[in-house]
Parts: structure tokens; C-alpha cells; sequence
């Protein structure tokens, strides 16, 4: 019998989403002896994760404790059970186990060992046997009687009734992989609130005409600083990549979550094209080399200093006239030139959209659910996984992480309460 017209007494745990979260999520509550349906409105699971690390899934960072932490810029304080529960090393085993094995790479990230994402899915597919898993089944809302929560309506009209149900639908980013903000309707429609969303780990549109051309160029081991007013909101060393509307790159994604939710037009962003050299010690070189040159132009030094595209369009991001001859540059203007170089003004201008962020900012307000088990604290019976909460990390394998921690904790305690409400 399909679990669906099941009698009321053997509902299952119903979870709505077939990401990350939600598979990881139907995987516990079945383990932890209960039927499951899983209910997920694409035509195949994890179409996320199919497309995450390039396509080789930065499944998780084997960093763990204080360190996980660190990483998680927004309410990492809401993960301690959930990482208790299951932590990296723990996912690495139960990948391992379901036939995925994995391995550790440069900065702690953790790959599947075949280096490919469809690898994971399939683990978790494997390890879901024995569940119901619909596809093509988008559901529509909750169904609540008072404060509980006692099955959801699908978009065909259907209503599935529920031992409990797992809310695992995944934030707004990359809405063509189904994440449509569905879950944040399901929350305010059961009583919930939300934190505003924004787009982050995302690039960063740029007003400076001049950097156009630098489209594709990749700058190694540059600092990027940002200000507001004196106050100093990021400052991280990294890769940044000029494209043809801004800027992008792990530094600029690690800077958009510093700032996500702000208005970024008051930020002064700037880039320190050679941060190992002191301004001082840049300075001998550049004075060096001017009184050795003192017939070529200023001009023509600037490729010793800089790559060839950045050196073409420097000098109109530096005001100093680099027409003139080494040996007519004054000391004012050699120093205007080290302090370009160590702080290359960037204006910038908006995010990019949702569909270009790797993950949402903000969501179902952790307020409203208990960290030790993912419950709703205002429905009996309804449980929140993944990027639909309010909690989220930087780029390095942090946001699958949460996904599968909050989702095992989520599917666990939603078969206890369903094994205790029979
Ligand atoms: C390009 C890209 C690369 C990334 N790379 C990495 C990486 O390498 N490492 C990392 O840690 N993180 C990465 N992330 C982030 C990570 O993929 C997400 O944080 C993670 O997928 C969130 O998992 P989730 O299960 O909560 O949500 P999702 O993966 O978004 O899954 C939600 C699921 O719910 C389904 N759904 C939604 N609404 C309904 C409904 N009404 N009815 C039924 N089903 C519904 C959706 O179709 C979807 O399948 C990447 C993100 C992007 C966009």
C-alpha cells in the first residue's frame, strides 16, 4: 500500500524536499524505524547537489569544533546539537559506509573520492531503500490542526496525512535547481517567523569602468579590505576574479557574507595587489628603478609590478600622469603609486542576484525552533532542515554540513515523536 492512503495510526514522517537535508533527514527518521515518504517536486533528487564544488561536492570541511565555527557566520551557536549529532566525521563514515568514500583536500575540504557529486546523491539514495521517495510531487502547504501539524497538501490537491513533517525545501539561491523559497510560505503559513532574506556567498556588481577590461583575470594572493566609514568590516587574503560586470572569487564570496543585508554602495573595498611587500620596501624598489630609468616612462615599469592586463589599465585608477618620464616623477607622486598598489580603490555597487548566490541569507527564525532537536517551538510535530533556517557558513564545505547535520537531527527526532504519538 502506497504510504500515502496509509490509515492515520501509521502515518509516516513526511519530508518535503529531496536535497541534501531532506535525504539526509528521511535516511534517519528511517533508521530510526519509521516509514518515510519523501517527497521532492523535481523530477530527480539533489539537482542541487549535482552542480555543488563544480561538480565534484565540497561535501563538508574536516574541521570540527570551535574551528566548524568559525566558519559559520550566522548563528553558528545553533548547531551545537546538531554537529554533536552528526559532525563531519561522522557524515564521512556514513558517506563511506553507503559506498561513498571520500578525501580530504587543500584547506580541510572533503570531496567523494571518485570526485563526482552524482556519487553522493546516489550513497544517499542507497541508504534510502525502504523509503517512499515521490518525484514530480511539489507540495502546496501545511495541514495543522490547532498547533500541530498533521500532513501537507500537495499541489494536486492530494492530502497526505503525517506523522510528522520534516521542512527540508532548501532557501532562494539557484531557483532552477527548486529552491524557490517555498519553505518560508510553510513557516508563515503555520505561525512562523522569518529573518529577512539576502543573497550571499554571491559576486559583487562594481562601478569602475576602468576594471572592464580586466574581464576573466585572476589576481593570487591579493588582500581585499572593507570599510565603512573607519570600521573595518573584512579583511581576508585570497583569489579575486574580475568578470564583466564586477568582481567574484572566493574572497569576494567570503566579502558578500560579511556584508550581506547591508547596502554596499557606502563600503570602500580595496584590493592590496601585493601584500607580502611592505609599502615602504615597494617604495626603495619603485624609487630604485626610476633613477635607473630615468629616460622610459613611468609606464613602462608597471608590468615588473603588476600582470600585463592590470598594468594597462592601472594608471586610470591611479591619479598620477604615467606619460612622464622616470625621472620627472616627484616623491608625492611615487607615493601615490605604492598606496594604489597596496590599496586599489573598488567601488562597489549591488550583489548579484539570488540565482547567482551559492546560498540565502536569513530564513525561519531559529527563535522559533529548538536547536536540540530542529522542532518547531509553535507546532507539535513540524521540524525545519537545511538552508530553509536562519543559519549559514562560508564556502569550504560548510552549508552541506549544516544541511546534513540540521537534516539528521531532524529525520532522528521527528521518528521519536512520531514513534511516541502512535
Ligand atoms: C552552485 C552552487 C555550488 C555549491 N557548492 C557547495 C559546495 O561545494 N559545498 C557546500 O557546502 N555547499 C555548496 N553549496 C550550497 C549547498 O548546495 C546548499 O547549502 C545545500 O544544497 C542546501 O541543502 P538543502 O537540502 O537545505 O536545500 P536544497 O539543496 O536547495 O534542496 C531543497 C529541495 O527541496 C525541494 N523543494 C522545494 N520546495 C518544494 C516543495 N514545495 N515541494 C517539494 N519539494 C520542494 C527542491 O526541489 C530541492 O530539491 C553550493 C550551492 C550552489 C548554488
Amino acid at each position: 500500500m502506497p504510504i500515502a492512503s496509509m490509515p492515520a495510526g501509521n502515518s509516516p514522517v513526511v519530508v518535503i524536499g529531496g536535497g541534501p537535508a531532506g535525504m539526509t533527514a528521511a535516511l534517519f527518521a528511517l533508521r530510526a524505524g519509521v516509514e518515510v515518504l519523501l517527497l521532492e517536486k523535481n523530477e530527480k533528487l539533489g539537482k542541487k547537489l549535482y552542480i555543488t564544488g563544480k561538480g565534484r561536492c565540497n561535501v563538508t570541511n574536516a574541521t570540527t569544533g570551535e574551528n566548524f565555527l568559525q566558519n559559520v557566520p550566522r548563528n553558528p551557536r545553533f548547531l551545537f546539537s546538531a554537529l554533536h549529532f552528526l559532525d563531519s566525521g561522522g557524515l564521512r563514515m556514513l558517506l563511506h559506509d553507503l559506498g561513498c568514500p571520500t578525501v580530504v583536500e587543500r584547506g580541510q575540504r572533503v570531496f567523494p573520492t571518485s570526485q563526482k557529486a552524482s556519487d553522493v546523491t546516489k550513497a544517499l539514495i542507497h541508504g534510502l531503500a525502504g523509503a517512499e521517495i515521490r518525484l514530480n510531487t511539489a507540495v502546496q502547504g501545511l495541514e495543522m490542526a490547532e498547533d500541530r501539524c498533521t500532513g501537507v497538501l500537495l499541489t494536486d490537491g492530494q492530502r497526505v496525512q503525517a506523522g510528522a513533517v520534516i521542512v527540508a525545501t532548501g532557501g532562494l539561491s539557484y531557483a532552477v535547481t527548486g529552491s524557490t523559497g517555498d519553505g518560508y510560505r510553510f513557516a508563515v503559513q503555520s505561525g512562523h517567523r522569518l529573518t529577512a532574506r539576502h543573497p550571499s556567498l554571491v559576486p559583487i556588481e562594481t562601478e569602475d569602468l576602468w576594471a572592464r577590461p580586466l574581464q576573466g583575470l585572476t589576481l593570487k594572493n591579493v588582500c581585499l579590505d572593507a570599510f565603512r566609514g573607519k570600521k573595518r568590516l573584512f579583511s581576508e587574503q585570497g583569489e579575486l576574479l574580475f568578470t564583466h560586470f564586477g568582481i567574484s572569487g572566493p574572497l569576494v564570496l567570503s566579502l558578500s557574507s560579511s556584508l550581506a543585508g547591508l547596502d554596499v554602495q557606502p563600503v570602500q573595498a580595496f584590493i592590496d595587489l601585493k601584500p607580502a611587500v611592505p609599502a615602504p620596501e615597494l617604495d626603495k624598489r619603485l624609487s630604485d628603478e626610476l633613477s635607473r630609468n630615468g629616460r622610459r616612462q613611468l609606464k613602462s615599469l608597471l608590468p615588473g609590478y603588476l600582470p600585463g592586463k592590470l598594468a594597462e589599465v592601472f594608471p586610470e585608477a591611479c591619479p598620477v600622469n604615467f606619460q612622464k618620464t622616470c625621472s620627472q616623477v616627484t616623491a608625492a607622486e611615487r607615493t601615490q603609486v605604492i598606496a594604489t598598489m597596496k590599496a586599489l580603490p573598488i567601488r562597489l555597487k549591488a550583489f548579484r542576484s539570488f540565482n547567482e548566490a551559492v546560498i540565502t541569507r536569513g530564513g525561519v527564525d531559529l527563535r522559533d525552533v529548538n536547536p536540540g532537536t530542529m522542532a518547531s517551538r509553535l507546532s507539535r510535530g513540524l521540524y525545519f532542515a537545511g538552508e530553509v533556517l536562519d543559519v549559514d557558513g562560508l564556502t569550504g564545505g560548510f552549508n552541506l554540513q549544516i544541511a546534513f547535520s540540521t537534516g539528521a537531527l531532524a529525520g532522528h527526532s521527528a521518528a521519536n515523536y512520531r514513534s511516541r504519538s502512535v
